[in-house]
């Protein structure tokens, strides 16, 4: 009797490890698998040379090795990279390789998506016009990774992952945790927690969640405005999660020694980058171990606001640090290939929202 295929790329180690057992392998194998796969980007059973070949046979039998196929690769002038990415369904994502070379060490970031579209709809950002498509699977999430580190030359060096590209992370829970477990096992990428950041518009019932993992990311919440009737006009989510109820699961947040939860604010010219706007955000922190990060808008086509001049970023940050709060400007990198912050934007959305992106991409 025939049965389907298992795509080993969509299993965590144990998992491996079980299924391995059920067809009569050795579960020792799972290990030199991961290497295989994660280590080395290998995803042709024929090419693991320490495997025996009629266990390569079996294998080849039973199992496939998933990875997202690269159709596009486009590089800013800025040394960021963006990859766009075919899934098997056809369904297509990106991710976005971010090199930071200051004189210190180099420092290598990855910025994956966890869906494909996003039903969060914010209103300054592009992905959020696509609406939802779907979710994608840990497999495809941890794949990006997998992708990006071959891609760069990366297999072998410390990187950092920014869940940053499309999606809310939260809201895609299961395959999002799954994924990072697969990173993080010490027979694949042995991606250290420390070096991953979970960026949400503040699902809370994920945040209490994600408050009880064992494996737990950085946190970075998407504030973008200081009162619950701008926040709900800028991220529809907060009408059922709002500022209060997400400050008050960052207070009792379990925080490792001195480390912080970042708050970004996307900083839309006229609209959320007053003083007093400043000046309410550090009330709201004052009592939350926080930094904040700003991102002045990159503007797009169809996005109705505008990105502030210098001199009102400068201003806004300063009240900040004036107060005590640690406050950084984020770069936008990648902007000559719509790959920053909010850019990432691709075919094959619903079909309104198809009509909507052929709106936008025309004007
Ligand atoms: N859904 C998650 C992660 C995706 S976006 C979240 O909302 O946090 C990563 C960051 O980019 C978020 O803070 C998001 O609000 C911000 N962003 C979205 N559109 C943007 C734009 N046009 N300009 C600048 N930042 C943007």
């Amino acid at each position: 009797m025939t049965h389907p295929q298992v795509d080993l790329a969509e299993l965590e180690l144990s998992e491996l490890e079980a299924a391995l057992e059920a067809r009569a392998v050795e579960r020792f194998h799972a290990r030199q698998l991961y290497r295989w796969i994660y280590r080395h980007g290998v995803t042709d059973i024929d090419r693991m040379s320490d495997l025996g070949r009629t266990l390569r046979e079996t294998l080849k039998s039973e199992f496939v090795i998933g990875m997202p196929c690269t159709v596009g690769d486009e590089r800013s002038i800025d040394g960021t990279r963006k990859l766009l990415l075919e899934l098997a369904d056809g369904k297509r994502i990106e991710a976005v390789f971010i090199p930071d070379t200051p004189a210190t060490a180099p420092r290598y970031t990855f910025c994956i998506s966890t869906q494909v579209g996003c039903a969060m709809s914010c209103g300054f950002c592009l992905t959020g016009k696509m609406g939802l498509v779907r979710n994608l699977t840990a497999g495809e999430i941890a794949g990006q990774v997998r992708v990006l580190a071959a891609a760069t030359g990366l297999l072998d060096y410390p990187f950092n992952i920014v869940l940053m590209g499309m999606g809310e992370p939260l809201h895609n829970y299961d395959q999002t945790m799954k994924a990072l477990r697969m990173l993080h096992s010490e027979h694949g990428l042995a991606v250290s927690p420390r070096r991953v950041t979970l960026s949400t518009v503040g699902i809370v019932p994920g945040l209490e969640r994600l408050a009880r993992e064992p494996l737990m990311p950085n946190l970075a919440i998407s504030l973008h405005a200081t009162t619950d009737e701008q926040r709900t006009a800028l991220v529809p989510p907060n009408r059922k999660y709002p500022l209060a109820a997400i400050l008050e699961v960052c207070r009792r947040f379990p925080l490792k020694k001195r480390s912080r939860i970042t708050f970004e604010y996307v900083l839309l010219d006229g609209v959320n980058d007053t003083p007093e706007d400043a000046r309410r955000l550090v009330k709201l922190l004052a009592d939350v171990k926080a930094k904040v990060n700003l991102i002045p808008l990159n503007p797009a086509p169809g996005i109705p606001f505008e990105r502030p001049s210098d001199e009102r970023v400068d201003r806004f940050a300063q009240i900040l640090a004036d107060r005590h709060i640690t406050v950084s400007v984020r770069k936008s990198r990648g902007r000559d290939i719509r790959a920053a912050c909010g850019q990432l934007i691709v075919e094959g959305g619903t079909k309104k929202s198809a009509a909507q992106q052929m709106a936008l991409l025309m004007r």
